[in-house]
C-alpha cells in the first residue's frame, strides 16, 4: 500500500458568494475566481479552468512558491530510517507543569547504558541506504533531560562521528535540550553538534511559571546558554510550549526572542497538549485562540526576519505527502528502556514500538509486522483525508496525537493554509476556512 497523489486534483474554495479560490496544490497553481467559472470547473469544464488561468494565475505565486511535483510516494513495506534518536534517560532537573514524559529530578532510575547505545548506533549506521545519501543524522531527543546524562552524550557523539567517519559518511547531531548547560558544556555543543532545539517558552514569568526548576532559576540559567549559542553564531531554534496562561501573548513572545538572540534560525510554538502531567489540566489552550495568535505571531517573524513554525501550523510553501516522516521511515528513536520507537515523542506509547536492542546478543530486532501495521495505518488515515483542500500540507495529523488525544486540529489547519492561500491572492480571509469541493480534472496546464 502506497500514497498515490493525483496529478490531476483541484480544489475548488467557496471564498465568498462570487469570489470563489481554485487551487491545484502539486501544481502550485492559485486562482481567485469568480463562482460561475468555479461551477464550470467542478463540473468538469476545462474551457472555463483554461479562461480562468490566463485571467487569474498569480505570478507571484509561481516564483515564491517551490512546491514538488513528485509527493514522495510511500510504502508501507519498507523499513528505511533516515535518522536516529536516543533517549538517555527519564531523568530532568526540571518539572514543567505539561511535560509528556512527566520526566522528573532522579525519581525515576531510568538510564539507557552505553552497551545499548553503541549496538544501536553500530545498527543504524550500517544501512546501505545511508551511502546514497551521504549524511547520518542523530539526535538526542524523546525522554528526560539529555545533558544530564553528559558522560553518555558525549561518548555517543564521539562514537557516532567516528563511526559515520569510518563508512565515509558526513554525520550530523542535534539534540532537544531544556539548556541548562554549563559554558564548558555549551562549548563543546558548538563544537560538535550541527544544530540545537532549545526549550524556552517566553519571558521570565512565562518560562519561571511553566518550568520551575528546585534551588536554582530555570530561565536564567536557560538564557545563559541561548545566549551563548547567539553570541557564538551557532544554529539554534528555540521550542516555546503555549498553555492557556501564555497564549495571549505569543507575537510578544517572537518580539521577545528576536531583540534578546540575534540571528535566531527559527522559533516554534507548539500548544500544551494533555499527555503526561498536563492530562487532566486546564493547562491546554485553545485551539482556536492558538490558531488566531499563532497567525499573528507568524506575520509578527515575517515582520522581523525569523520563520515561525507549528507541527499544525502547514507552510503551503512545501509539500507534505505524510504528516510524520518519523513513522514513516520509521526512524529509530531508542528509549530509555532499550525498545525501538517509530515515535520521537517524549517517551512515547507502546502503540509505536517496533523493535528491542538486544545489548548481551549485541543485536537490534525489528519486529516487521508492527513496522507494517504502523504504516497502514497512517495511510489508511491519509486516504480518508484525499477530499481536504490541506492535505497536501498537513498529510493526516500526528499519529500519537491521534491515538492517545481527543485533540481534533482539522479545522483549524485548514484556517492556517486557507490564511495563508489568502495572503498570496491578497485578500481577506473570512474567519473559518470555508467549504472545499475537490475534482479530478483530465489535466491541469
Ligand atoms: S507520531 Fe506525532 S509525536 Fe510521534 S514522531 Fe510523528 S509527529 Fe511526532
Ligand atoms: S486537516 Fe484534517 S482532514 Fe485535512 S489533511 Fe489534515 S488531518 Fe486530514
Amino acid at each position: 500500500m502506497k500514497v498515490a497523489p493525483s496529478q490531476r486534483e483541484m480544489y475548488v474554495i467557496r471564498h465568498s458568494q462570487r469570489a470563489w479560490i481554485a487551487y491545484a496544490p502539486l501544481h502550485s497553481r492559485l486562482l481567485l475566481i469568480e463562482s460561475t467559472a468555479g461551477n464550470q470547473i467542478l463540473s468538469g469544464e476545462m474551457a472555463a479552468l483554461e479562461d480562468s488561468l490566463r485571467q487569474v494565475l498569480t505570478n507571484e505565486l509561481d516564483s515564491r512558491v517551490r512546491m514538488s511535483r513528485e509527493a514522495e510516494a510511500t510504502n508501507a513495506e519498507s523499513f528505511i530510517p533516515r535518522t536516529l534518536a536516543i533517549s538517555l534517560s527519564l531523568n530532568c532537573n526540571l518539572r514543567c507543569v505539561y511535560c509528556h514524559a512527566s520526566a522528573a529530578p532522579k525519581e525515576l532510575d531510568t538510564l539507557t547504558n552505553w552497551d545499548t547505545i553503541q549496538v544501536a548506533i553500530d545498527y543504524f549506521l550500517n544501512f546501505p541506504h545511508h551511502q546514497e545519501h551521504g549524511i547520518v543524522s542523530l539526535s538526542f531527543a524523546g525522554g528526560g533531560e539529555p545533558t544530564l546524562e553528559w558522560q553518555l552524550l558525549t561518548q555517543a557523539t564521539r562514537y557516532f562521528k567516528e563511526q559515520a567517519s569510518v563508512r565515509g559518511l558526513e554525520a550530523e547531531v542535534t539534540m532537544a535540550t531544556n539548556g541548562t548547560m554549563t559554558k564548558e558544556q555549551t562549548d563543546f555543543v558548538i563544537r560538535e553538534f550541527r544544530g540545537v532545539s532549545l526549550s524556552i517558552d517566553g519571558d521570565e514569568e512565562i518560562h519561571n511559571s511553566h518550568r520551575p526548576a528546585v534551588g536554582f532559576n530555570s530561565f536564567e540559567a536557560t538564557m545563559r546558554t541561548a545566549k551563548q549559542l547567539s553570541q557564538e553564531q551557532f544554529p539554534f531554534g528555540v521550542h516555546a510550549v503555549v498553555s492557556a496562561q501564555s497564549v495571549e501573548r505569543m507575537p510578544g513572545i517572537v518580539d521577545f526572542f528576536v531583540d534578546e538572540l540575534p540571528g535566531l534560525a527559527g522559533i516554534g510554538f507548539e500548544p500544551v497538549v494533555p499527555l503526561g502531567r498536563a492530562e487532566g489540566t486546564v493547562l491546554q489552550p485553545s485551539l482556536s485562540r492558538f490558531t488566531d495568535l499563532w497567525l499573528e505571531a507568524r506575520r509578527r517573524g515575517l515582520q522581523r526576519g525569523v520563520r515561525v513554525f507549528y507541527s499544525g501550523g502547514c507552510q503551503i510553501d512545501s509539500i507534505r505527502p505524510l504528516f510524520c516522516s518519523a513513522v514513516m521511515g520509521p526512524d529509530i528513536t531508542i528509549t530509555w528502556d532499550g525498545h525501538v520507537s517509530s515515535c520521537t515523542r517524549d517517551n512515547p506509547d507502546a502503540h509505536f514500538r517496533v523493535g528491542i536492542v538486544d545489548a548481551i546478543k549485541g543485536e537490534v530486532r525489528i519486529d516487521m509486522t508492527a513496522v507494517k501495521r504502523l504504516k497502514t495505518e497512517i495511510i489508511e488515515r491519509r486516504e480518508k483525508c484525499t477530499r481536504c483542500f490541506a492535505v497536501y500540507h498537513c498529510g493526516g495529523e500526528c499519529a500519537d496525537l491521534i491515538y492517545r488525544t481527543s485533540v481534533d486540529r482539522c479545522r483549524h489547519t485548514r484556517r492556517i493554509v486557507y490564511a495563508q492561500l489568502c495572503e498570496f491572492l491578497g485578500i481577506k480571509p473570512a474567519r473559518f476556512a470555508p467549504r472545499a469541493t475537490r475534482v479530478l480534472l483530465k489535466e491541469i496546464p
